[in-house]
């Protein structure tokens, strides 16, 4: 899925990512997890291409293509098609419905205004519906986006992403603004695309319990580095306060 090696990040004085290698096979499920600042976010957005990382030794591949090197970002796009992002805040076009929303995601593109839904290519509409009934909402799919509970936008966000040919997910805090239930939901799907799809997921999470629970392997960053990769069977609280420190209950 995902391979980079020895990237690092500077934003003026301050190394946001420092040395990180990590290695995500295709079928994964991964939870990285870390303090605010940490690095988590910075790691997704070079892992695609939507920032660039320092020069010199770094190099990130995406599905064996490169996405980063010699501080470089080449085939963004094609990694980007393949790998969904699913953020916090849904990121769906709020004055559009549902159905209208995961469509732009099949054609990267509207049908035009004077397109009714007469315009879609069938092919795609019928896409886009079984998407959306895939992750739950196609009932909703009439529904303008910004009518939707977060949960069910974060579900059409997945679906959209789906439609557009992903074959991994990385999702950055998908679950931080959902409340206890929705959040459940939404790790479910995760889980349920990764085990019955073979979907490989990176997915950031505050919540270190669902990291847990959740999925198979944590990696945790720590000041930009990371200082634990590893299976999350086994992985407890006492562990993770010798990663981080006694303060590590308030870090996350
Ligand atoms: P959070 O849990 O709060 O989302 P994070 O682990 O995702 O944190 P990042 O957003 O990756 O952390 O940020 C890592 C570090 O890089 C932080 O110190 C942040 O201030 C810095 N940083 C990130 N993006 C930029 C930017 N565009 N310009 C300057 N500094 C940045
Ligand atoms: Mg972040």
């Amino acid at each position: 899925l995902v391979l980079a090696r020895d990237v690092s990040k500077t934003f003026g004085a301050r190394k946001a990512l420092d040395g990180v290698s990590v290695s995500v096979a295709a079928g994964e499920m991964v939870a990285l997890i870390g303090p605010s600042g940490s690095g988590k976010s910075t790691l997704l957005r070079s892992i695609t291409g939507l920032q660039s990382i320092d020069g010199g030794k770094g190099t990130i591949s995406v599905f064996g293509q490169t996405v980063q090197k010699d501080g470089r970002v080449t085939g963004a796009r094609a990694a980007r098609r393949r790998l969904g992002m699913i953020f916090q805040q849904f990121n769906l076009v709020g004055r559009l419905s549902l159905f209208s929303n995961v469509m732009l995601g099949a054609l990267g593109r509207l049908p035009g205004w004077r397109g009714m839904l007469g315009a879609w290519p069938s092919a795609d509409k019928s896409r886009a519906m079984q998407a959306l009934h895939r992750v739950g909402v196609s009932d909703y799919a009439a529904q303008r986006a910004n009518t939707l509970s977060g949960g069910q936008q974060q579900r059409g966000a997945i679906a959209r992403a789906l439609v557009q040919g992903a074959e991994g997910i990385l999702a950055d805090e998908p679950v931080a603004s959902l409340d206890p239930v929705s959040a459940r939901k939404v790790m479910e799907l995760l889980v349920e695309l990764n085990k019955r799809d073979g979907l490989g997921v990176i997915v950031t999470l505050h919540q270190v319990d669902y990291a847990i629970r959740y999925c198979d392997r944590v990696i945790a960053l720590k000041a930009g580095k990371v200082v634990y990769d590893g299976p999350s069977t086994g992985l407890d609280t006492k562990q993770l306060i010798d990663i981080y420190g006694p303060e590590f209950e308030d870090a996350f």
